[in-house]
């Protein structure tokens, strides 16, 4: 029989409330900084898609950023339109909480999302023909991306957020409001 494990020590409420299952306490998502250990602190957390064609492409372009070894990192099928959109509620779900660990358990400041061109979830989700104009499909990554960003700023508006949409060769756009 595999031991039941204990619960995480936070839990993330997206009405700004984090509580803390062994101190029986409740803290705001403000305090959250003083909860992670300094030396276990890292600088941002990155979302992705799962896509494997994108793995390698990611962690270059996040190294050449100066974040090799400095970013927490969760990927979904479709990353930005994974998160947003009202097919799969409990991929968001995911990620929300993942944001309120990230911030309370390692002390990040940013959240940096990378979409990427040819995704299938894209096609799956949004249109079929995704992927079949480019500047129509900047323009649809860039209308995912933007409602993350105002979403992550509506529930932890201290937290930065950076928008990249990715070609498949690593080719990097960045998505500015
Ligand atoms: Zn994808």
């Amino acid at each position: 029989m595999r031991p039941v494990r204990p619960p995480l020590p936070i839990t993330f409420d997206p009405a700004n409330t984090l509580e803390s299952n062994d101190m029986n306490v409740e803290t705001t998502l403000h305090s959250a900084t003083q909860i992670a250990p300094k030396d276990h602190n890292t600088e941002a957390l990155v979302l992705s898609c799962m896509d494997f064609r994108m793995m390698d492409p990611v962690a270059d372009f996040l190294s050449r950023k100066g974040l090799k070894g400095k970013y927490d990192m969760v990927a979904i099928a479709g990353a930005a339109i994974g998160v947003m959109n009202d097919a799969k509620p409990a991929w968001g779900e995911l990620f929300w909480d993942h944001v309120g660990l990230a911030r309370d358990l390692h002390g990040i400041r940013r959240v940096i999302v990378i979409d990427h061109r040819d995704c299938g979830a894209c096609k799956a989700f949004v249109s079929s023909d995704c992927a079949s104009d480019r500047q129509g499909e900047l323009e649809i990554h860039t209308k995912w991306l933007t409602d993350l960003m105002a979403e992550v700023t509506r529930r932890a508006p201290d937290l930065e957020v950076e928008l990249f949409l990715m070609d498949l060769d690593g080719t990097v756009e960045e998505i500015t409001c």
